[in-house]
């Protein structure tokens, strides 16, 4: 049984992980097809598992019933790869009275290492399921995990800039709240944290005073993801809600129609943030999109 907490504890420098996001089952048009996707997956571990990861994280899509890839992924990872693999799994479209057949699976395949998340609302409405049977948060997830027989290592997402859904009366993201709501999930028995991505360090660092000023003493992975192209400015900013900095934002903007310069401005921006972060964290996590080379072109120049 290999934990990532474990990895951790016993590591002596900034390790680094990655993450992959399988395919939907269900092609859509205008979508990458499905081969070309899994083809993409596997080129992109296979790459950077040379320059030894301290796991892999396989995404959960509620939309797109990943259950169906995302689970042989990651046994395929750990399996064939031998790189420690850490399944995601979300309340969203796994009502209660799966979690333990679920988790059932996980044990069978050597999976030692869950993410467990509330999930990310389908863009077409959350599959109905019985009431009663939906967990709202990821808390509840965490508490039904923890009643399972096999001893898994559960990690959680936290937001460095509040999660952009925990909003105070003057309708600004509640970061004390969001805050107070990280510790309530954390206490229910977790080891590890993964963060949300963020553009500016400061964010993570202050973020990380706050977690620990409350007494929370796990670890914590900062995320990182290049913004290698200007659709992705639309993901931080909408679906993640991080700012991006204002340097960063004229650069990119300046060279919005010269896709070779942004993915530089953008692989650059991920080297100065990893740098800033490298011997005060214990590992970095890169979310990979499935591409390997600007992850690889960050941990060569950081190296
Ligand atoms: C590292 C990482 C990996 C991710 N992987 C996936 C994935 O594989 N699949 C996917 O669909 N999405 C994924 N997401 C996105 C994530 O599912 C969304 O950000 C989602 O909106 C929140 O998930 P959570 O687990 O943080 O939820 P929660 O911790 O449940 O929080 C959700 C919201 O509810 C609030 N809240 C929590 N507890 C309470 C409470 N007791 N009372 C009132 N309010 C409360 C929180 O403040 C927050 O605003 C990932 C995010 C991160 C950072």
């Amino acid at each position: 049984m290999m934990k990532v907490s474990d990895i951790l504890a016993n590591a002596d420098e900034t390790l680094f992980s990655i993450e992959v996001f399988p395919p939907k089952v269900a092609y859509s048009k205008g979508s990458t097809p499905i081969q070309q996707h899994l083809s993409n997956i596997f080129e992109t571990v296979e790459h950077l598992s040379k320059y030894d990861p301290a796991f892999v994280s396989v995404t959960y899509n509620p939309e797109g019933e990943t259950r169906a890839t995302s689970i042989p992924l990651a046994a395929i990872f750990k399996q064939r790869y031998g790189i420690e693999s850490v399944a995601h799994l979300t309340c969203i479209a796994t009502p209660r009275s799966e979690v333990a057949k679920t988790l059932d699976v996980l044990d069978y395949f050597d999976i030692d290492n869950i993410l467990a998340l509330r999930g990310d609302r389908p863009e077409c409405g959350i599959p109905a399921m019985a009431e009663g049977e939906c967990m709202e948060y990821a808390y509840e997830l965490v508490e039904e995990i923890n009643n399972h027989d096999h001893d898994f290592c559960i990690g959680v997402a936290g937001y460095p800039e509040g999660h952009p859904e925990c909003l105070g009366e003057d309708s600004c993201r509640d970061i004390d709240g969001d805050l107070e709501n990280f510790i309530h999930k954390v206490d229910k028995g977790v080891g590890f944290s993964i963060t949300q991505l963020f553009l500016d360090n400061d964010h993570f660092f202050e973020y990380v005073a706050r977690v620990r000023s409350a007494g929370v003493e796990i670890p914590i992975i900062p995320g990182i993801m290049p913004v290698i192209n200007m659709s992705i400015i639309d993901i931080v900013e909408g679906l993640c809600g991080a700012a991006i900095p204002d340097d960063l934002r004229r650069r990119l903007v300046d060279n919005a129609e010269d896709p070779d310069e942004i993915r530089a401005i953008g692989i650059d921006h991920a080297i100065d943030q990893c740098k800033g972060l490298m011997g005060k964290v214990p590992c970095i996590h890169f979310y990979t999109m499935d591409m390997w080379r600007p992850v690889e072109a960050i941990i060569e120049a950081i190296r």
